[in-house]
């Protein structure tokens, strides 16, 4: 995005009325030439926050924070600078003028500028022709059946799509569009016979899609009739629309995720509506199960936590999980525990008043995501034998060590112990030399192949691989043996192992040289450097994580030579036990 002339800059300061901009978030009170209130940044019982009107500045003697009403906006509803601009230049009606632009990108900004205006037109037909249109009877039925007000569609813009084939195309060519910007827009397909186009979306309810600021990015539609394949559709990903770096309701649910740091992400359209309709007004979807990296991103603009209130199925649950591998540090991901087969529109509109009690006190109790992790894994684990205890321990250690030392991890530690029926004292242990990472889904990942990032959860060899290297890297000084002792048949992954003999060459400085052209290495030895700067290292675990690779390389040939016909060779056996004596050696 192109820089604004600083003349426009200083208009859109002088336009906007930042008493007004900041009320949104504090009550402010006149008090002589300034206006005084609770400080909006941090939490406080008697005001020393400060807006003075004619300087247009505001200051907290509280906590320090400071600025002009461009600062504010980017601070409090955390818009980039031009974001931010933009958005005050459009509420206080500013033309912002643009430094001298690259000729192609300012050509590709109108054209975006121009689409943007179809989607609102379109938009704006589609929810007229739900409200009026006799065709759109069973929408409305069907809307209503889900429980949602007139004013709660209207107010998201839910429309509906006519079943003519050519209704939206002839309405955009008729406003002056070209049917190629109709095209791209993603409101028309070319017909197969490449002669000719064709409405995309056709008797269907569509909900408008919108970005942060309330532009309409794209539509996601659903079928009307029964027989309609398939049930959902979506804009095209494009120029304006991409599915995984969207929140459906982003727009609505914004200012109260910034005013009370909470997000509640729920699955789909009738969800978020059904929430807000309902006063639960920080409700954003995620139009899929699975939440994206870029989606964690957006929230954490706005809020320190997500309360996550998916699915509660199978699928639901590794989605809920996968997001752990994506939260980062600056959003805390909670996960709510709803009803198996119910979804939030649902809960909500239950009529009896006692399923939406359920759906907001199961928001209220939602857990850390790290302990529905170790829920679910002790849930789904075999408890019955020692070997199903032993795996489960495996896995929940690592969810558990990645965890800050609290008093949650403390009592979720005791919980273990308790469910495992083993001796507090081996959870702690195994906790403390557990490669942080988090055990992964069991579940095959789901189609979302849109999203590159973020990767898939490691297996707990893949991460002892990791671990140990990182380890390395760390303590080149004890690495550089472990480096010498392991071979190709330790690692799981080609990756690690080219990751292992870069490293014999380059442990002083293992990004030095590495070209970015080698994807796979790149951004192997890039993951290594970042947990050796975060991860403890020693040499004892170090130690262990190598035991444990033998073991796993002594279990591949193992099974090579079952896979062969014969029984297992004697001598590998006795190795293996070998192993796995020193491994719980190691480990008391
Ligand atoms: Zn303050």
């Amino acid at each position: 995005m192109s820089l604004f002339t600083s003349g426009s800059v200083e208009r859109v300061k002088e336009a906007s009325d930042i008493v007004e901009v900041i009320s949104a978030h504090t009550d402010l009170k006149r008090s002589g030439t300034r206006y005084t209130g609770l400080c909006p940044f941090h939490d406080e019982r008697s005001p020393s926050f400060s807006v003075d009107p004619t300087e247009k500045l505001y200051h907290c003697f509280g906590c320090g924070v400071g600025g002009d009403v461009i600062k504010f906006i980017e601070e409090k509803e955390g818009l980039p600078f031009p974001e931010a601009v933009e958005a005050l230049a459009e509420r206080y009606g500013v033309e912002l003028e643009r430094e001298a632009e690259d000729p192609k990108a300012e050509e590709m900004r109108k054209q975006r500028g121009r689409l943007t205006e179809l989607l609102e037109r379109t938009a704006g037909f589609y929810a007229i022709f739900l409200r009026d249109a006799p065709q759109a009877k069973k929408a409305r039925e069907y809307l209503e059946s889900r429980g949602l007000s007139a004013e709660a569609l209207n107010e998201f813009g839910v429309g509906c799509a006519p079943g003519s084939w050519e209704t939206v195309l002839v309405r955009g060519q008729r406003a002056g569009y070209s049917v190629e910007e109709i095209e791209a827009a993603g409101l028309v397909l070319k017909s197969q016979k490449g002669k000719g186009h064709y409405d995309r979306f056709r008797s269907r309810i569509v909900f408008p899609i919108r970005d942060a600021r309330g532009r309409v990015q794209g539509f996601g539609a659903r079928a009307l009739l029964p027989d309609q394949k398939p049930k959902y559709v979506n804009s095209p990903e494009g120029a304006l629309y991409s599915k995984r770096r969207t929140l459906y309701g982003i727009e609505r649910a914004r200012p109260e995720m910034v005013k009370s740091g909470r997000a509640l992400v729920v699955e789909g359209y009738t969800d978020v509506i059904a929430c807000h309709q309902a006063g639960i007004r920080d409700a954003v979807a995620i139009m899929g199960t699975a939440i994206t990296p870029d989606q964690v991103k957006l929230l954490s603009g706005y809020a320190e936590e997500a309360v996550l209130a998916l699915d509660a199925d199978r699928a639901g649950r590794e989605a809920m999980l996968r997001a752990q591998a994506v939260g980062g540090r600056k959003l805390q991901l909670r996960v709510a525990r709803m009803p198996e087969g119910k979804d939030p529109a649902d809960l909500l509109a239950g009529g009896d008043g006692a399923s939406a009690s359920a759906f907001r006190a199961a928001i209220e109790s939602a857990e850390d995501l790290p302990v529905f992790h170790v829920h679910t894994l002790l849930d789904d684990a075999d408890l019955a034998t020692p070997a199903g205890r032993d795996r489960a321990l495996d896995e929940v250690v690592a969810v558990i060590a990645a965890m800050p030392d609290s008093i949650t991890r403390e009592e979720l530690m005791r919980e273990v112990a308790d469910r495992l029926d083993a001796d507090p004292g081996l959870v702690a242990r195994r906790t403390a030399v557990a490669p942080k990472g988090g055990a992964p889904p069991r579940a095959p990942e789901p189609a979302e192949p849109a999203a590159p990032a973020p990767q898939r959860a490691l297996n707990s060899r893949e991460r002892r691989e990791v671990g140990l290297l990182a380890m390395c890297v760390k303590l080149p000084a004890e690495g550089e043996a472990f480096l010498e002792k392991l071979t190709d048949a330790h690692f799981s992954r080609p990756a690690a192992a080219r990751a292992r003999a870069w490293l014999r060459d380059h442990l002083e400085d293992p990004m030095q040289g590495l070209s970015r052209e080698d994807e796979e290495l790149f951004s192997y030895v890039a993951d290594l450097k970042l947990r050796a700067d975060e991860e403890p290292a020693s040499g004892e675990a170090m130690e262990l994580s190598f035991l444990e690779l033998e073991r796993a390389r002594i279990d591949d040939e193992i099974a090579a030579a079952e896979t062969n016909g014969g029984p297992p060779p004697v001598e590998l056996q006795r190795r293996r036990a070998e192993l796995t004596e020193r491994i719980a050696r190691s480990q008391s």
